[in-house]
């Protein structure tokens, strides 16, 4: 599912709400409607890639900002005593959105592993 029909794509030109937490040219940071802790935001690039495993080499640059922005986040979000950071790839990787995201999780203890 690309471009019109795209939950996040829908988010990013704001069709549908969001609570959003920061914002570029790029990418987009906002809070999870489900939050599966006291912190839990999502953080997307604006361009519509199906998941990790759609990612190509031309994409380095983008993926090295996501990931960066997630220490940025995670100290605006107080998160000083650490966070975790999910990328789910696929069914069996429980991916129900397929356009790339990163969970971004904090504000209590996680356990290992993850279910
Ligand atoms: P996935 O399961 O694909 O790794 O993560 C998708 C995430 O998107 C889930 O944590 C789910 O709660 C969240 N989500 C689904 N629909 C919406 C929505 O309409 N708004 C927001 N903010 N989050 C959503
Ligand atoms: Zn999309």
């Amino acid at each position: 599912m690309t471009g019109s029909a795209c939950l996040f794509c829908r988010i990013v030109r704001r069709e549908v709400p969001a609570t959003v937490v920061h914002e570029d040219e790029a990418m987009l940071a906002f809070r999870d409607i489900a939050p599966k802790a006291p912190v839990h935001l999502l953080v997307i690039p604006k361009k519509h890639i199906d998941g990790l495993s759609q990612l190509d080499a031309g994409d380095g640059a983008l993926v090295a900002r996501l990931l960066i922005s997630v220490p940025m986040l995670a100290r605006q979000e107080g998160l000083v005593s650490g966070y975790r950071t999910v990328i789910n790839s696929g069914a069996d990787g429980g991916q129900t959105v397929f356009h790339l995201h990163l969970h971004v999780l904090g504000g209590r203890p996680m356990t290992w592993p993850p279910g």
